[in-house]
């Protein structure tokens, strides 16, 4: 496996075929030689990682990563940039890895969201839709990190999302309303892990925070190293003490935003974010377990913003190449990576005669050069005609007038484009437009077909998800076959010789906790916002 060249992040050669050389200084000062992501890059490539003083696990999310993204994103890198594989599909063929396949079902429901997904992994029990670490009732459930720390076990979380959000907060949080995320930047002040590194500052900041609490303040006075951004980050020294990064309000930038807004670049990529937690979390003596989480795949595809779910996949992607070189120095260590759940049917479609225009369909999403989210931001107050001039700059392709109107249309509160729960509007509109529009090519005819990338919804989906493990003891851990999510607690526990069973209950027990909490549209939204 050829490591070295391709576990960095996008080079400068990649970004030239990306946005064409004369964009590249302009948009992406950052990604020169010799600036702090070239840094950023080399720490990846070289390691900077000294032998671990113990044993370590490394839980790698994909959140709503569908494999319609997965496949795209080695397309993408090997079709566009010019890669000779992914890193991920080289450990996919790699013989001595384990390939499975995990059923994702919660205790209330075959399609889950990221809540009672991760609570599985973290306590081996199915909760119901939108509760934590907790059983419907409110009991609370033990989680791996609260096993492991008392053992001496160092315990991290680095995401591109808030890190109150559900993935990472299953791990140290109770609450049975995940959206309480103020109380969940509580625990995890209570629970102090050794590495806390994402966004959401706004739920740490006595200024933002209801109750004017200041858990910054807090997690310094405890003896925490605090980097406020990615500089600090970098420059920080890889000692031993614990690690809280907060790089963001609320979630870190879509990378594809990241790359072309210099205003972003105090935000680190989520391959620094994880070189810096494992190098402090490689001095425990005790050993680690560290979940890194690339969590906005899946409001990427919540929106149906193909580019930037692809992007945020290619940046996961790249940290598997980070941990590709710790791997190197450190070859006791087991790498899980998976996926909570799938997400809007997301799919690369065949297009044209006998399906082959749909490599180039694909392939032409690269011409984005900003996130539906950013897109958006932008679009708010203006014109039909400004709005047209804006997508057709930010996707990379003109769209008609009637295009435009519609994104106008969807851009207005309230509006529904379809039956049904699609409350991510006019985000579905703009990723329907750059599927399906058709426009004259340059020479005038035939037509074009922009892109190829369909959804069925703006929501998560049920299917079972890839399970790829490798790394020390992977082929010993039962997971080359169909298992529930529920079962990689128990690899976890064996692996730092833990035996703990938390209580369940039935789905009939629960039933009377379903209907207290039904959740409203304003809080599906927030999941992205
Ligand atoms: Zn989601």
């Amino acid at each position: 496996m050829d490591n070295d060249a391709s576990n960095s992040g996008l080079n400068r050669r990649d970004m030239l075929r990306l946005l064409g050389a004369g964009a590249v200084a302009a948009l992406l000062p950052s990604l020169l030689p010799g600036t702090p992501e070239a840094r950023g890059a080399e720490i990846g490539r070289e390691g900077g990682f000294e032998r671990a003083k113990g044993q370590g696990i490394i839980f790698v999310v994909g959140d709503g990563m569908p494999t319609g993204v997965v496949r795209a994103m080695h397309e993408i890198r090997t079709g566009v940039f010019g890669r000779k594989d992914s890193n991920l599909y080289a450990r996919l063929r790699d013989p001595k890895s384990s390939l499975g396949y995990m059923a994702t079902a919660s205790l209330s429901s075959i399609v889950t969201d990221s809540a009672p997904a991760s609570a599985a992994w973290s306590t081996g029990v199915h909760t119901v839709n939108h509760t934590l670490a907790a059983l419907p009732d409110g009991r609370p459930l033990k989680t791996i990190f609260e096993l492991l720390k008392p053992r001496g076990v160092a315990c991290g979380l680095v995401t591109t999302t808030r890190v109150t959000h559900a993935t990472p907060a299953a791990w140290v949080s109770h609450q049975t309303d995940r959206d309480l995320e103020d109380a969940i930047a509580e625990e995890m002040l209570a629970f102090k892990p050794d590495v806390l590194l994402g966004g959401g500052r706004k739920h740490f900041d006595a200024a933002k925070r209801k109750d004017g609490k200041d858990l910054l303040a807090a997690f310094a006075s405890a003896g925490y190293d605090v980097a406020n951004d990615r500089d600090a980050l970098l420059a920080a020294p890889a000692s031993a003490k614990p690690l809280v990064g907060l790089f963001s309000s609320s979630h870190v930038a879509y990378y594809v935003d990241r790359l072309n807004d210099s205003n972003l670049s105090k935000q680190p990529s989520l391959p620094e974010m994880t070189t810096a937690a494992l190098r402090r979390l490689s001095k425990n003596p005790g050993g680690f377990l560290l979940q890194v989480e690339a969590g906005r795949i899946d409001h990427a595809s919540h929106s149906n913003d193909a580019w930037s779910a692809i992007m945020d996949t290619v940046e996961l992607d790249d940290t598997l190449g980070v941990i590709d070189a710790y791997l190197k120095v450190n070859p006791r260590t087991l790498v899980i990576f998976t996926s909570d759940h799938g997400n809007s049917g997301w799919g690369v479609n065949g297009t044209g005669p006998e399906y082959n225009d749909a490599t180039s369909a694909l392939r032409s999403y690269r011409a984005g050069k900003a996130s539906f989210e950013a897109t958006i931001k932008r679009m708010k107050g203006k014109s039909v005609g400004e709005i047209q001039t804006l997508m057709a700059e930010m996707s990379g392709y003109p769209i008609s007038p009637a295009d435009a109107e519609l994104v106008a249309q969807a851009m207005q509160p309230g509006f529904k484009s379809f039956p049904g729960d699609f409350v991510y509007q006019p985000d579905a509109t703009m990723g329907r437009i750059l599927a399906d529009s058709q426009y004259p090519d340059k020479h005038g005819a035939p037509t074009v077909r922009r892109g190829n990338v369909g959804f069925t919804s703006c929501n998560h989906t049920a299917e079972d998800q890839l399970l790829l493990v490798y790394g020390h003891k992977a082929k010993e851990q039962g997971l080359d076959r169909l298992v529930a999510n529920t079962d990689l607690f128990g690899v976890m526990c064996r692996a730092f010789g833990v035996h703990h069973a938390n209580p369940t209950m039935t789905l009939a027990e629960a039933r009377p906790f379903l209907l207290a909490k039904a959740v409203d549209t304003e809080s599906l939204r927030r999941h992205i916002a």
